[in-house]
């Protein structure tokens, strides 16, 4: 029985951090013509209205894309891009927030391809509602881990996975790893974005689950991370992160700035801090 719902959580700041590396890394791939494929497992419904009961009951979204749209001063040219990009959907009526398969679709171009997975059934019939119309794009209602594995290697043979699971299940950790070690054997030179959350000290995977990427047979593992604030010790996700396996070339020296600058936007205390670090340095 699935029960997590991203409409609570949309445009808070693990978004934020998880939407402008995504935007960075397709950014990265555009530069050549040659066609990709952007993979999404988890994708959620594509879309969320931040109008509604959910959003407006958690207000998740005034401490993550809220804060940047009323302070951008000194931010790199993605992130002012990235808050422009967000702004044309939120003075929308209502005001949404685009979740991955809206960022991928929105910037892939023609040549370009998508595949979304979705398990929830409310979430796939938002989604296929949201995106059947684009001929670009391929929507299964499947597990996310088992449908990555099946469509390995993906043809056009270049391009990215996003991996978003909820963590509502302890299982998303060992699930996320073995789904990450199936896929590189067959595709070794994809890029994979996983994201991860980190929480309160009880609860708290994200060094476990770093060590175990850390030591499958990758060429490069960079870690993205951001603090809003301090770590508590029952309750919480204090931060969150993304590990990518094969990052595009110079993406850590990219994201450096842009890291920090968030932090400095989104503190929610003292604690909030930026790091990035290769876990595997590129050869
Ligand atoms: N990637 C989305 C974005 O950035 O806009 C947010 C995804 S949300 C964090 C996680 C989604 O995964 C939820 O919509 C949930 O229903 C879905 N989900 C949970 N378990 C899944 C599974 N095993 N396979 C595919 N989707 C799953």
């Amino acid at each position: 029985m699935l029960s997590y719902r991203h409409s609570f959580h949309a445009g808070n700041h693990a978004d934020v951090i998880k939407h402008i590396t995504l935007i960075a890394v397709i950014e990265k791939l555009k530069k050549k013509n040659k066609p990709f494929v952007y993979i999404d497992t988890h994708s959620g419904r594509g879309l969320y209205d931040l109008s509604s009961d959910e959003s407006r009951k958690t207000a998740e979204f005034e401490q993550g894309i809220g804060r940047l749209l009323d302070n951008s001063t000194g931010c790199d040219q993605i992130v002012i891009d990235y808050i422009d990009y967000v702004s044309q959907y939120m003075q929308s009526t209502p005001p949404m927030y685009p979740g991955s398969p809206s960022i991928a679709c929105d910037l892939l171009r023609e040549q370009d391809k998508c595949i979304f997975m979705e398990l929830h059934s409310d979430e796939i019939a938002k989604l296929k509602r949201n995106f059947n119309k684009d001929s670009r794009i391929a929507i299964h209602h499947r597990d996310g881990f088992e449908g990555l594995n099946a469509c390995m290697p993906p043809e056009p043979a270049r391009g990215l996975v996003l991996i978003d699971p909820a963590y509502e299940v302890k299982q998303d950790y060992a699930d996320a790893i073995k789904a990450l070690k199936q896929s590189i054997k067959k595709w070794s030179h994809g890029i994979f974005l996983l994201w991860y959350p980190k929480l309160a000290r009880q609860r708290d995977r994200s060094e476990q689950l770093k060590n175990e990427l850390a030591a499958l047979p990758i060429d490069n593992l960079l870690a993205v991370e951001l603090d809003v604030e301090a770590q508590q010790a029952e309750f919480g996700m204090y931060g969150s992160g993304m590990l990518i396996v094969n990052a595009p070339y110079q993406l850590d020296t990219l994201l450096e700035p842009i890291t920090q600058q968030l932090a400095s936007k989104l503190a929610q205390d003292a604690n909030a801090k930026a790091h990035i670090e290769w876990l595997i340095e590129p050869k």
